[in-house]
Order: C-alpha cells, then sequence, then structure tokens
C-alpha cells in the first residue's frame, strides 16, 4: 500500500490556500472539496477526497489510524499536548485523551468545529475517569466552562455507539 503523506480536514484557511493555488477538486473523482472536507494527498502532493484515498488504497479508510499519518489534522492530537502540558496533567491522563479522542474520531471524523474545545473536553473527561478534582481545574482550561460543557456532551455523544436498528 502507498503511503499518503498527509491526512487532514480542509479548514477555512487550508482550502483558502489550495484554491489560491489552483487546486479545487479531488485528483481522482474531480470532487470540489469543502470546508472540513477529510483529504488524504499522496507522496507526489496529488490531493484526493478521503473516499477516493481509499478506493485506490493510499489509506487505510479507517480515519484514526489514517489520521495518524497527518501533521496538522483537525488540531486535537497539538491541542492535546499543549493543553495538558499547561495545566500539568500527567502523563496517563494525557494518553487516556488521545485515546478518547482517537475514539471519538473514529465514528465522527468531524466532531466540533471547535478542536480546542473539544481537546478540551476529552482532557476534561480523563481527568474525570482518573478522579482529578475536577472542580479545581476546570477553570484552567482555554476555553469558557460553557464551551467546555457543551463540547463533553458532544464528546459522549461520539463515544456512545450508535444503534444498528432504530426503535420505534
Ligand atoms: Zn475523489
Amino acid at each position: 500500500m502507498s503511503k499518503a503523506k498527509s491526512v487532514y480536514v480542509l479548514s477555512k484557511g487550508a482550502l483558502t490556500k489550495l484554491r489560491n493555488k489552483g487546486v479545487k477538486n479531488c485528483a481522482r473523482c474531480s470532487k470540489i472539496f469543502q470546508t472540513n472536507n477529510v483529504v488524504a494527498s499522496s507522496t507526489t502532493n496529488i490531493l484526493f477526497c478521503y473516499d477516493c484515498a481509499s478506493a485506490i488504497n493510499l489509506v487505510s479508510g479507517k480515519i484514526d489510524e489514517d489520521f495518524e499519518l497527518g501533521k496538522f489534522i483537525p488540531g486535537y492530537f497539538e491541542n492535546i499536548d499543549s493543553i495538558t502540558r499547561a495545566i500539568r496533567i500527567d502523563f496517563d491522563t494525557t494518553q487516556l485523551a488521545l485515546q478518547i479522542i482517537k475514539k471519538a474520531l473514529q465514528s465522527h471524523p468531524l466532531p466540533s468545529k471547535n478542536p480546542l474545545g473539544f481537546a478540551s473536553a476529552a482532557i476534561y473527561y480523563a481527568c474525570k475517569l482518573n478522579k482529578y478534582e475536577i472542580d479545581k481545574i476546570v477553570k484552567q482550561f482555554p476555553v469558557s466552562e460553557r464551551v467546555l460543557i457543551k463540547n463533553y456532551s458532544k464528546l459522549q455523544h461520539c463515544l456512545t455507539p450508535i444503534p444498528l436498528i432504530e426503535g420505534n
């Protein structure tokens, strides 16, 4: 399998940069890229939509694995890293937060419009699981408590398996 150079989500800024370079659509299916699309670039810098990248075996098709190839994914991993360092969260809890984010991304590639808020929520959740005194650290997060709680409920939603059969 050829490896993708990077897999990432097209932020508004990234999309603008691409358009300025004249790149507007997937090199295979010609689908026009939109904000928040997941894309993969080949080692030769050709850009594909995630479906095509998957079809040509550029990526595995498992978004959480593929994202690890990417340098500037939605920013979740970098955010976890910087926040946990800033508020002094221990290594194990940081790893747990990363696992939580990965798990959430598995079923919801774009869980939140606010990567910082979502990363904070994952750390918040990891801290809860590891019995931190949550009231003491809640004010140290780089987002407001309101944003934190909102993202925390989104996170919980992402971590809840989707029922295969919907009951009436
Ligand atoms: Zn395509």
